[in-house]
């Protein structure tokens, strides 16, 4: 949509075909249905993949301050809400509710013109002598001078995004970087899981890629019945699913008291320990850490759940330590692309210049989440969405 309003409002005919029901069906599930559109504080430098560069490039042409303005001017005004990391600002529209921003665009698509054909899958692009010519699924064809592939990545097929761009982008000889699923839950068979399950606390998420920390974001971490979920999850998971995909050894460490030294930490349990002197050992953990979570860490420092506090041994309460600021998960694998909000992969950059042209074909162009660029949760990859959709659309125009 983004780049259908660009291109209609440098003054050409444009026509958007959309497989789905509605368009933008996507944006309505983004942010918890708030839709996170932007971030203010947003870091060119944490975009992944082999575009990476070029969207830290083209973020400058159409910044978060544009994006904001767009909005403002379609009738969307936005408002920032700190993030749970608190180091970032995530912008929100002001109303907080996705279903006015996927309106705002289309009703801004038919202000100026752009002709809406829903329910109709493209399944060819070919390109005869200046000319494409575009077939569906429902055995429509259309001729057009220039063609914008914003197909999405494989995430969340239930909104229209099943990969199928990719084979559109093939048939043209591109490769694609074999897309995996990002920003998702990551999967692990510790025996900690089922006995967590449910649970939701703040912490310090470490990904460990072959024994050296590769990754680190805080938040709050969702323990499930299958693994670990949360944003600070969300945001190793990119990484972890590649390095999964290389054969490496995965592990993701938990910090549940990240304020305090493994020292100190330990000081304050033995302080707490002479306090509570009989009282059960549970009462130790009291304020620390979710009270669901207490016997399961009780249990995996050796420490009876029943015993009074007085009773708890040096070396136990060293290992409760330890264990409160490394808890370790080992992963086996990362949820799917049904369940996951992004994908990483896609065409890869050095198969289009940077005005997002198709290095194979004159006159294809590219935007969005077919190309192979991924950010982390906070606004960056509706924000490239908007960057690049602004980016093709201009220059598909000229
Ligand atoms: C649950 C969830 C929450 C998210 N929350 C956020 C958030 O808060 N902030 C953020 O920045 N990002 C968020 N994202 C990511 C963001 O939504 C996507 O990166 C973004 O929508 C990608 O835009 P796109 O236009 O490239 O692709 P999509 O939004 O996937 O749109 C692609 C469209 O192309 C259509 N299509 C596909 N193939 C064909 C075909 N062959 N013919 C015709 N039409 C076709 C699809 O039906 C679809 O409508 C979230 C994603 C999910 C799944």
């Amino acid at each position: 949509m983004m780049a259908a309003i660009t291109a209609a409002a440098a003054g050409v005919q444009t026509e958007i075909l959309e497989s789905g029901p509605v368009l933008g069906k996507k944006i309505l599930s983004t942010g918890n249905g708030r839709c996170n559109l932007t971030n203010a504080s947003l870091d060119p430098a944490l975009y992944q993949g082999s575009g990476a560069r070029i969207a830290a490039a083209l973020i400058k042409e159409f910044n978060v301050r544009d994006t904001v303005g767009f909005f403002d001017k379609i009738g969307i005004p936005t408002v920032a809400a700190a993030s749970a990391r608190g180091n970032d600002s995530w912008i929100y529209p002001a109303c907080k509710e996705a279903s006015a921003v996927r309106k705002a665009l289309e009703l801004e698509c038919e202000r100026l013109g752009v002709s809406i054909l829903t329910d109709h899958k493209v399944i060819s692009v070919e390109k005869f002598e200046k000319e494409f010519v575009i077939t569906t699924r429902e055995g429509v064809r259309f001729v057009s001078d220039r063609v914008i592939l914003t197909t999405g990545g494989k995430a969340f097929p239930k909104s229209g995004s099943d990969g199928s761009g990719y084979e559109l982008a093939a048939a043209f000889g591109h490769s694609i970087v074999s897309p995996l699923p990002a920003l998702g839950a990551l999967i692990s068979d510790s025996a900690l899981c089922p006995s967590l399950a449910g649970i939701r606390s703040d912490a310090i998420v470490s990904l460990i890629v072959n024994r050296s920390i590769a990754a680190e974001e805080t938040g709050e971490v969702q323990f499930t019945e299958y693994g670990l979920s949360g944003i600070p999850v969300f945001q190793i998971s990119s990484r972890a699913v590649r390095a999964l995909t290389e054969g490496k050894q995965v592990t993701v460490r938990i910090n549940l008291i990240p304020a305090w030294k493994l020292n100190d930490l330990y000081l304050k349990l033995s302080e707490r320990k002479v306090r509570r002197g009989l009282h059960e050992s549970g009462t130790l953990l009291l304020g620390l850490v979710p009270d669901k979570m207490v016997p399961t860490l009780l249990k995996l420092a050796g420490i009876r759940l029943h015993i009074p506090c007085s009773e708890i041994s040096r070396d136990a309460l060293m290992k409760l330590a330890y264990n409160l600021q490394n808890l370790e998960f080992e992963i086996n694998d990362a949820k799917d692309f049904d369940a996951c909000q992004v994908t990483s992969g896609g065409i890869p950059a050095s198969e289009v210049s940077l005005n997002l042209e198709s290095l194979k074909v004159r006159g294809l162009y590219f935007a969005g989440e077919i190309l192979d660029v991924d950010g982390p949760c906070g606004g960056y990859n509706l924000q490239w969405a908007w960057t690049s959709g602004w980016k093709a659309g201009s220059e598909a125009a000229k």
